[in-house]
């Protein structure tokens, strides 16, 4: 029997797989196509948030530089009239906080008014958004960093023209970057992280939410293509999505961390596993059980099995509790625990029938080569006597010829009924065949043997048997042989002890009949000059009783 093929490996095996492939298959194929699917909503929501921060921010870019353009387009300014610009410019600052300074500069590029620097004077020619306005541009500004104040500030630059429209210098604005970081950082219209801002040139942050650490962001191009999935500067694994603005010059970036995008459905993973666990730990104890239940009694009885083909028929039936089992298990084990029975039943009554006289109830000649085998060992190993009686019928051929068959038989029936009256329960008495019977004492030495013997030759002889008014003599010859230390005749002691006792019934019959002889050395001498002339010492086929 393989290991691996019972029963219970196989119902082992099955139950893993009932368990896991269920489990795992939908699990795989929940995570792959959910995570995708995840990922992508996340983008797509990140992306219509982005275009909608991207349209405040431009807007927001465009009210300030409405703002600056409004200003360079007052009559105080195209008038050069500067004591009412001073006085704009002051009314302007106060009522648009986000703006720190107001500058004008004239055509050749020189500050003319600046609040923050009252003696003016400080050339700006070679600033990008001079040469903008001298091309008749507004311009805003990259981040720069304010002259005075060392921030970080966007300018914001509108072209003056003087009342014939000819080019007459600039006014623009400086705003603090924090203003359009906190513009920015408070663009949430779905609650998601803050977007932030990034030199699309450089790929440094503009406009940080937290602190000025430099972000890494995975190359721009790909934010901008699609979504990217990185490590943030904190160390998150991020979902990034970028929005180019400003003409380019700017990237507004969103990012969200995968485990939040993902917190859902690893929930409801979660949730799926924790369902699957309880049901699997639910349903556990009832399979083992159930296997326990079936495989224990299909154990129990296949053990059972081979006892019986070992020829244990006696062995008793697996105690099993019925109560619990299977109702196919308990009708299995019932039949089985009933054919068990029937078998020995039937097993006992053949050996007993196979080894017994069935005309005389003694035992048979199939018996005594085990039995007597058996007695012998027992009388050898214990080191005492043992003798054997070997018994025969005188002239029962007449007696069958006379007085028919039937009375024959009843000769042999109370023959063998004298025989088990005077032996001891101990000796082993066996109907050879025909009319001829053994006898085997165990505990017993020759002398006893021949007392037993002539005992039973007198109660035969006293057996009063009247057939048709006749009747009819019985006498036996018995031939006795005690056992010698050294087995000389046939395969063993046994034989030898029975061919000996046989050659002293032949002695018996060429006596006379109805007599008891013993065998003795003479019989030995005979035997060993008949059988052995050359005197060899090994075992001898046992004498020949000729003439019976
Ligand atoms: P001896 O004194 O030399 O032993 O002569 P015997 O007639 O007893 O021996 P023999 O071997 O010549 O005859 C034995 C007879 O036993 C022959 C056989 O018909 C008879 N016999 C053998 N078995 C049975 C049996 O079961 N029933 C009956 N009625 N007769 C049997
Ligand atoms: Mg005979
Ligand atoms: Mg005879």
């Amino acid at each position: 029997m393989r290991p691996g093929r019972t029963i219970k490996a196989q119902l082992r095996l099955y139950s893993l797989l009932l368990i896991l492939l269920p489990l795992s298959l939908p699990l795989a194929a929940f995570y792959g196509v959910l995570r995708s699917e995840g990922l992508r909503k996340a983008q797509g929501e990140m992306q219509a948030e982005l275009r909608h921060h991207r349209y405040d921010v431009e807007r927001w870019l465009g009210y300030r530089l409405a703002d600056v353009v409004h200003v360079s387009r007052t009559a105080a300014v195209r008038t050069v009239d500067l004591p009412a610009m001073k006085r704009d410019f002051h009314a302007f600052l106060d009522a648009h906080g986000d703006f720190r300074s107001l500058v004008y500069v004239d055509a050749a590029g020189r500050t003319v008014l600046d609040l923050d620097m009252p003696e003016g004077g400080v050339d700006l020619s070679d600033r990008e958004y001079f040469l903008r306005a001298r091309q008749g541009q507004p311009f805003i500004s990259r981040v720069l960093t304010g002259r005075t104040s060392g921030k970080d500030i966007v300018i914001f630059s509108s072209p003056v023209l003087n009342q014939q429209g000819n080019f007459a210098g600039l006014v623009f604005g400086a705003v603090r970057i924090d203003a359009l970081l906190e513009m920015v950082s408070s663009l949430r219209r779905t609650p998601v992280d803050p977007s932030f801002l990034v030199d699309a040139a450089s790929g440094v942050p503009l406009l940080a939410p937290d602190d000025a650490q430099p972000i890494p962001l995975p190359p721009l191009d790909m934010l901008v293509d699609g979504p990217d999935i990185y490590r943030n500067r904190v160390g998150v694994e991020v979902l990034g999505v970028g929005l180019s603005l400003k003409n380019g010059e700017w990237l507004l970036v969103q990012e969200r961390a995968v485990a939040d995008i993902l917190g859902d459905m690893h929930r409801l993973l979660l949730l799926l596993l924790a369902v699957s666990g309880l049901t699997i730990a639910g349903l556990t104890p009832f399979l083992l059980r159930l296997a326990q239940r079936v495989t224990g009694p299909v154990e129990r009885i296949s053990a059972m099995s081979e006892q019986i083909m070992a020829g244990e028929y006696g062995s008793a039936c697996p105690s099993l509790d019925v109560a619990g089992l299977p109702p196919e298990l308990e009708r299995l084990h019932r039949n089985y625990c009933r054919m068990s029975e029937r078998i020995s039943t039937h097993v006992s009554e053949l050996e007993r029938l196979s080894g017994t006289d069935e005309l005389t109830g003694l035992a048979n000649r199939r018996l005594l080569a085990d039995a007597g085998a058996r007695i012998v060992s027992i009388c050898r190993r214990a080191g005492q006597p043992c003798a054997c009686l070997m018994l025969d019928l005188d002239h029962f051929k007449h007696i069958n010829d006379v007085h028919g068959h039937a009375t024959g038989d009843e000769v042999l029936r109370r023959l063998a009924a004298a025989i088990m009256a005077t032996v001891r329960s101990s000796d082993f008495a066996v109907r050879m065949g025909g009319e001829e019977f053994a006898i085997l004492a165990p505990n017993t030495d020759a002398p006893h043997a021949m007392s037993l013997a002539e005992r039973l030759r007198r109660t035969v002889e006293r057996i009063d048997l009247r057939k048709a008014g006749m009747s009819v003599p019985v006498t036996i010859s018995v031939g006795v042989a005690g056992m010698t230390v050294a087995p000389r005749y046939g395969a063993g002691p046994l034989e030898d002890l029975l061919a000996r006792a046989d050659h002293a019934l032949y002695r018996a019959k060429q006596a006379g009949r109805n007599r008891v002889v013993l065998w003795d050395d003479v019989d030995h001498a005979m035997v060993e000059a008949q059988e052995a002339p050359d005197g060899e010492e090994q075992a001898q086929a046992p004498p020949v009783c000729a003439g019976r």
